[in-house]
């Protein structure tokens, strides 16, 4: 019974429709006459200008801490908007036609990159917006994995499972506070390319989170380091960044067994091994089900704790605009806990 839990997380779901190539409304063509257009355009550039805000006052971002951080740079010089929907998992949505239309109020969107928004290359080809990629400058690990999220859906009262393929690099960049601080440096200094006149006020905040995030990095690199074991167990493969940046060592779930139908002694071989790595806790993600990792910890008598991957937002985050470093913090905190026991 319980092995057959174990093969949930390894199977694989579908892949990913494509509904990526559809071109914008077309009402967006007159988005298109840029500010230098000739002055005998006037009245046209007026109408625009009403229609679309021109000189964005609003930016969009891509998904929770890509918005979290712009909202802490842009203060209230800027409008940040969501293009995904916060609450919603990031990995493997499409946008509809109608999501893409509806960009024409902003010139601008801050992504993760590394291949977390896999439509930012269509979107791009469809519409006027310029994607800003936050990831530009971090050093990217390769890495082409399949892996499946166990996503309790509490507004349809069922649960699904659905898997993306990640392209040549692990995504998750954000999830260490190292790349965290280099993608807020990004959108600091976009913005102030953008708009010269607050450049003092978006370094100023960016600074802040330069601030917490750096404290936060000396503290916890001085705590693993004195950790002797430093393996830590996860569902979800994404915590790679943040295990590079301490000297950790992710293992995930699905790289313990190797095939779909793990069988009872491949299970055990499977939690011997995490046994022998003085794993005692089965970190699982948060707002996600925790069944697999419950199955494992039964096996190996051991925890399961949340982690959150910030793929999505909850109500509460939401409401509270929980920062990028509050969550990344708990996660640190976490993982250290599990290890120094
Ligand atoms: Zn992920």
């Amino acid at each position: 019974m319980k092995y057959k839990k174990m093969a949930l997380v390894l199977a694989l779901g579908v892949g990913l429709s494509a509904c990526n190539n559809q071109k914008p409304a077309e009402n967006n063509a007159n988005t298109e006459v840029s500010q230098e257009a000739n002055n005998d355009k006037v009245d046209e550039k007026k109408v625009e200008k009403t229609n679309q805000n021109m000189e964005s006052t609003s930016v969009y971002t891509s998904f929770y801490p890509i918005y979290n951080l712009t909202k802490q740079i842009a203060g209230d010089k800027f409008e940040v908007k969501s293009f995904t929907n916060l609450k919603t998992e990031s990995h493997g949505w499409e946008p509809s036609a109608k999501d893409i239309a509806d960009l024409t109020d902003s010139q601008l969107m801050f992504i993760n990159g590394a291949g977390m928004e896999e439509w930012g290359e269509s979107l791009e080809e469809s519409s006027d917006i310029e994607l800003v990629n936050t990831s530009e400058n971090v050093e990217l690990i390769k890495g082409s994995h399949d892996h499946v999220h166990e996503h309790e859906d509490h507004d349809h009262a069922h649960e699904h499972d659905h898997s993306h393929s990640h392209g040549e690099f692990d995504p998750h960049t954000w999830l260490s506070p190292k790349n965290g601080l280099a993608q807020a440096k990004v959108i600091a200094d976009k913005l102030s390319e953008i708009d010269p006149a607050n450049k003092d006020y978006y370094m100023e905040n960016y600074k802040k989170i330069e601030d917490e995030l750096n404290a936060m990095i000396d503290e916890y690199k001085e705590k693993f380091e004195k950790l002797e074991n430093k393996n830590f167990l996860v569902s979800h493969q994404a915590f790679g960044y943040l295990a590079r940046d301490f000297g950790l060592n992710q293992i995930a779930l699905t790289s313990l067994t190797s095939t779909e139908d793990a069988d009872a002694k491949t299970l055990k071989e499977a939690v011997d091994e995490a046994k022998n790595l003085g794993i005692n806790t089965i970190f699982y993600e948060m707002g996600g089900s925790s069944k697999s990792a419950d199955t494992i910890a039964n096996e190996l008598g051991a925890n399961t704790v949340p982690l959150n991957t910030l793929e999505f937002a909850t109500d509460e985050e939401l409401n509270n605009d929980t920062t990028y470093q509050d969550l990344i913090k708990y996660n640190l905190e976490e993982l250290y806990k599990s290890m120094a026991k």
